[in-house]
């Protein structure tokens, strides 16, 4: 890892590859593996991540809007692309781009169909996304015959995979509540099998699915989270390699002297003679409010360094007292040790919020 002069994020993509074949071991040998890259993968970068799980023979690839999916494309990225949650407005450049819709709602179906129709294609090829529980996107099992009704009217398009999404996956204790998903889905699944004469390939688990339910693999799994180094599991997070590592430098150091206060509103006021260090990370680089005030911590020399007062939009203060560092050396916000799910415990958050949030200003820097 290299020694960084400014603030950067280093990705690291024998962890990506680690994780990769990780997840693929729990999977058996003809189910498919659609890569989760939405939200630049994950806060890290979506077509460097995308480019090398092609390499590495990727099945599938998904995003969530449209604009994602071009970008994919536009970097020379030629696999299927699923487009989660795609708008009416963007249907012509799904088409002109190859992109795959998720179409979950009948207005949706029908608008999606007259576009196929206007770019004159045949047998376009779509997934249809069923809620089975989740109550977020999808269609409801109710809906099935209407559904056939409109994709037995035209040639336009046709059905690739169905699939349908786990509210809570992660968690043992609503284990009753995903069974019932899942025996919906297959319901669902074969209600429209043998009414279709051909067969939609099936998908239901994210990351916390693959670990916990094998029996709802089905044809392909979608895998988001787990690719970047969590599972929602201590457990899980053991087999698996954090990719990102978020690290910036010390700007300046000064020395506060009991009484004195620091950062805006004086959200801070020392109680001791107190050091602290002043870093290039702010807010609008992903790290939220809520860590200032003591919540969060950086890392410095191996030690923790609680950040002070409030975080502002460039920058934040960390209590150095008793650490021994100077001007101009690294810090870590969240590597493989201390990492992005610690920190955001911190805040009652998760890691993929934090991740997510690391925000474009930050150099990516990626290790081969
Ligand atoms: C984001 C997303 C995933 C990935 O979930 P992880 O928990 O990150 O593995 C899978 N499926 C859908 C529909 C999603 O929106």
């Amino acid at each position: 890892m290299v020694n960084t002069q400014e603030t950067i994020l280093e990705i690291d993509l024998n962890a990506l590859k680690h994780n990769v074949k990780h997840l693929q071991s729990k999977l058996s040998n003809n189910t498919k593996f659609l890569a989760v890259v939405k939200a630049f993968a994950y806060g890290s970068d979506a077509v460097e991540v995308a480019k090398y799980l092609q390499n590495l023979n990727i099945d599938y690839f998904a995003v969530a809007y449209t604009y994602e999916g071009v970008a994919l494309r536009d970097a020379g990225i030629t696999s299927p692309i699923l487009v989660l949650h795609p708008q009416p407005a963007s249907f012509n450049t799904i088409i002109e781009r190859c992109l795959e819709p998720s179409i979950y709602s009948h207005r949706v179906l029908k608008l999606f169909i007259a576009c196929a129709e206007t770019h004159n294609q045949a047998n376009y090829p779509i997934h249809l996304k069923f809620n089975t529980g989740l109550n977020r996107l999808g269609f409801s099992e109710e809906e099935i015959t209407k559904i056939l009704n409109l994709l037995g009217k035209t040639e336009s398009i046709k059905v690739r995979s169905l699939f349908s999404h786990l509210s809570a996956s992660e968690d043992l204790n609503e284990k009753e509540f995903t069974l019932k998903q899942i025996k919906t889905f297959k319901s669902i699944a074969n209600q429209i099998h043998q009414k279709l004469d051909y067969k939609p390939f099936l998908h239901q688990c994210n990351t916390s699915g693959i670990i916990n339910y094998p029996e709802a693999h089905f044809d392909m799994v979608r895998s988001g989270i787990g690719l970047y180094g969590f599972g929602n599991d201590p457990k899980v997070n053991q087999h698996l390699k954090p990719i990102a590592t978020l690290k910036t430098i010390i700007s300046q150091i000064h020395t506060l002297k009991k009484g004195d206060s620091l950062g805006y509103n004086r959200g801070f006021v020392a109680k001791k003679d107190t050091k602290t260090a002043t870093l290039p990370i702010g807010h609008a680089d992903g790290i939220k409010r809520q860590y200032g005030n003591g919540n969060g911590f950086v890392i410095i020399n191996n030690k923790k360094a609680p950040i002070l007062g409030n975080v502002c939009m460039d920058m934040i203060m960390v209590d150095i007292t008793d650490i021994d560092c100077q001007e101009g050396d690294q810090v870590v916000v969240f590597d493989q040790s201390h990492t992005a799910e610690t920190l955001a415990e911190k805040v009652n958050s998760i890691s993929y919020e934090l991740l997510t949030a690391v925000s474009q200003r930050v150099k990516r820097v990626i290790h081969r």
